[in-house]
């Protein structure tokens, strides 16, 4: 497309700006268990109406905007009030995971440098599940990565005494997650934070995608084990709103337990021929309505939303794992929040992914090992019956040879 000599009138625009989503993933049909988090319409309604309020306003200028000022702070409060912030504790708003994920790096390294460690280039060791916005973070900032292979025994949670063993003198950063995304499972953020503490190195946890879930899947007696700050040595968290928050998207949290580590991830500078700035996170222009639109999901649901949300996750959930072990799947480890990967003894798992896509369903897969992976959405409650009967009519055709095709472009797409 060329940018039209002449505007077109918006009624225009618009039906040809719709009608282009018409061969998207039908998320809304509840087919899609990656990339959206679908909570229902009054959230949605919240989320764009908030958005909308504060869509020209700019996150960068606290001063010109104090109300965005206010709803960041606000929300942090909020965030650090359900991980166990102690006091004292802060963070800041950014534009999603990766983001949250490399300012916590800049934060650690500069405060490594800070204490007067003179490193090479540092390094960080991650669990082999650990996101790769780790690595894009390291690579940008040329920091060494260490991923450390996971535990032998089918739980899928981080090796805490390899990794213990893989830090040295240039390490900056230990890092588990709650969960993980490839297998949905909760690291031994505690045994890390022994560790951790053993070693003198930062503990990071990426919460990314359980931060605003853990908690309140544990207010509803689900046994989450530790794994905020509720751990002494955990420094920093990373949480995404625009995930299990139903925060509309470009909205995470990154956090810290003192101001004194927080104060290493600003970037603060006046040698330049414009004003000075300061800005807290890797964005200089920051969407006012992401920062409206958490704030306004988060008063909107208030803890028993939550809780009543992540209750209905969890319950889907248990129906998915009921539902795939009559079909003989296996459940990788014990997942006990909103993820959950299973593979079967028999059936090419990147088969079945090809036969579940062209029957529409839009999911993601893990690699290590081979299996079929799903996110699961509240509104999922009502979609999941159907996706258990296409998986058993997709798991016969593949074994009768006859849906295999494709097996080897999803193949080759992910391997
Ligand atoms: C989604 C996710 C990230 C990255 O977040 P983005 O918002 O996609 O940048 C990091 N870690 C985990 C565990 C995630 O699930």
């Amino acid at each position: 497309m060329q940018l039209p000599a002449t505007g077109r009138p918006w009624d225009e625009v618009k039906k040809d700006l719709l009608d282009r989503g018409g061969n998207d993933a039908k998320w809304r049909d509840g087919k899609t268990a990656v990339y959206v988090f679908n909570a229902g319409e009054d959230i949605a309604a919240v989320q764009k109406e908030a958005y909308t309020a504060y869509m020209s306003e700019n996150g960068l200028g606290p001063a010109a905007f104090p109300s965005l000022a206010q709803m960041e702070k606000d929300v942090i409060s909020m965030a650090l009030g359900v991980l166990h912030g102690p006091e004292g504790g802060t963070g800041a708003m950014t534009s999603g995971g990766t983001d949250s994920i490399t300012m916590a790096i800049k934060a650690a390294r500069d405060y490594a440098r800070a204490g007067g460690r003179a490193l090479e280039k540092g390094n960080i060791v991650v669990p082999q599940s650990a996101h790769l916005a780790f690595d894009k973070a390291c690579h940008l900032m040329d920091i060494e990565l260490r991923r450390i292979a996971l535990k032998t025994d089918d739980t899928f949670e981080a090796d805490v005494e390899a990794m213990e063993s893989a830090c040295d003198a240039e390490t900056i950063m230990m890092v588990g997650s709650a969960p993980n995304f490839p297998h949905g499972i909760v690291d031994p953020i505690a045994a890390l934070g022994e560790a951790a503490q053993r070693k003198g190195v930062w503990l990071h946890v990426d919460a990314c995608v359980g931060g605003y879930f853990a908690p309140f899947a544990r207010m509803n007696g689900v046994p989450v084990p530790a794994f905020d700050f509720e751990v002494p040595a955990v420094k920093s968290m990373s949480a995404d709103l625009h995930k299990y928050g139903y925060a509309a998207k470009g909205a995470s949290t990154v956090l810290f337990r003192t101001e004194e580590l927080y104060k290493h991830m600003p970037f603060d500078f006046s040698c330049w021929s414009g004003a000075p700035m300061t800005t807290p996170t890797l964005a200089g222009t920051r969407p006012g309505g992401a920062i409206a639109a958490a704030w306004s999901v988060m008063n909107y649901l208030g803890v028993d939303g939550y809780c009543r949300l992540q209750g209905e996750v969890c319950a889907t959930r248990e129906r998915v794992e009921e539902g795939v072990k009559a079909l003989g799947f296996e459940i990788l480890g014990n997942p006990i929040l909103g993820l959950i990967a299973f593979s079967h003894p028999e059936h090419h798992a990147l088969a079945l992914y090809g036969a579940m896509y062209r029957r529409g369903w839009f999911t993601s897969v893990t690699i290590e090992p081979p299996s079929l992976h799903l996110m699961l959405s509240p509104r999922h409650a009502d979609f999941i019956d159907a996706y258990l009967e296409d998986l058993a009519a997709c798991a016969s055709a593949v074994a009768a040879g006859e849906d295999g095709k494709g097996a080897e472009k999803v193949e080759a797409r992910y391997s």
